[in-house]
């Protein structure tokens, strides 16, 4: 069997909190039988910055999140391990690993230093996602739903730069969170292969947060790759069509529109980490979210689901791991 990668996964905040409360080994301990159970290789675990923090925690709460998983590393080494390209990738699963690759969500961290884009990459960073749902020195985000709100603009002179030194540096660039303004011109300045980690289809389920067709059509022209998405609010407009089959229509327009060779996982479970949110902003929300994907141990169902569905081994084989991989083979150094 192939590769299973789980292209965006939040788990280094929760880390990160662990430990500073005293706990060693909580990759190890809290996710590591989840990723064993659903047989995942790789997991991209995404460096998010809650606004709480910004601006001036920005780059610290990212370096504590980056210095966890290194420190997990090295306290579980038979069991974890930090990938930085293609050959860490290879001894990972040959090794029975799970490795572990960083991504930026947000480039917040870097504020408007564009030095701080090495900094990152030698620390392991290998994809520079843009924004988040709110704006910042690179450009504008995408609300989860419909907000007050002044014009938005596209990506800023300093964000066009920051698309130009990831590329150079062989990070991967990543418009999951980005507005369609940013977007359009990602599709302009940049030169390699686009990724959206975790975003569906905006024909299917109407958000912003999603990609329109022309938008997909985009990001597969550029050889890219977009992650399936697991959270409710994203694959169905109701809670009760909120499932595996509706998850995987999404998955059935983007090969209608692309093919099957434009398709991953970034299943972005956020369950374990609601606790962060405080009640009284879940309350504000219009749906209250969950995981469509119950824990990476629920993978199998999903592989399950795609088959019954008509997709053969190949195309899964795809899906699970090798179009991402194509990606990174051609982007990292
Ligand atoms: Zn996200």
């Amino acid at each position: 069997m192939t590769y299973i990668i789980d292209g965006h996964f939040d788990l280094l905040l929760d880390v990160a909190v662990k430990r500073e409360q005293g706990r060693r080994k909580v990759i190890e301990t809290d996710f590591l039988p989840e990723f064993v159970a659903g047989k995942v290789n790789i997991i991209v675990a995404a460096i998010f910055i809650d606004d709480k923090f910004l601006p001036e925690m920005g780059m610290r709460k990212a370096l504590q999140q980056i210095s966890a998983l290194h420190a997990e590393a090295s306290e579980s080494p038979e069991k974890i391990m930090v990938c930085k390209n293609m050959n860490d990738i290879q001894t990972a699963k040959e090794t029975g690993r799970v490795g572990f690759v960083l991504s930026l969500e947000g480039a917040e961290p870097i504020s408007n230093d564009l030095s701080m884009i090495r900094l990152f990459y030698e620390l392991g960073v290998r994809f520079m996602g843009l924004v988040w749902s709110r704006r910042n020195f690179v450009g504008d985000g995408s609300h989860f739903t419909p907000k007050r709100e002044g014009r938005k603009g596209g990506l800023t002179d300093f964000g066009v730069q920051v698309v130009e030194e990831a590329e150079a540096l062989g990070m991967i660039i990543d418009v999951s969170h980005l507005n369609d303004e940013g977007f359009w011109d990602v599709m302009e300045f940049a030169n390699k292969p686009i990724i959206a980690s975790h975003s569906n289809c905006r024909s299917i389920v109407n958000s912003m947060r999603n990609l329109t067709d022309e938008q997909i059509k985009a990001i597969a022209s550029t050889n890219g790759v977009i992650g399936i998405n697991g959270v409710n609010i994203f694959v169905a407009d109701t809670d009760k069509d909120s499932d595996l089959d509706h998850l995987i229509d999404h998955v059935d327009h983007f090969v209608k529109l692309v093919g099957v060779e434009h398709i991953g996982l970034g299943l972005d479970m956020i369950e374990p980490f609601l606790k962060y949110d405080s009640p009284e902003s879940l309350e504000d929300l219009p749906r209250k979210d969950f995981d469509v994907v119950k824990g990476h141990s629920k993978i199998p169902d999903l592989i399950r689901v795609l088959s019954k569905r008509g997709y053969k081994d190949e195309a899964i084989e795809r899906i699970l791991s090798k179009n991402f991989l194509r990606v990174y083979k051609e982007v990292w150094k």
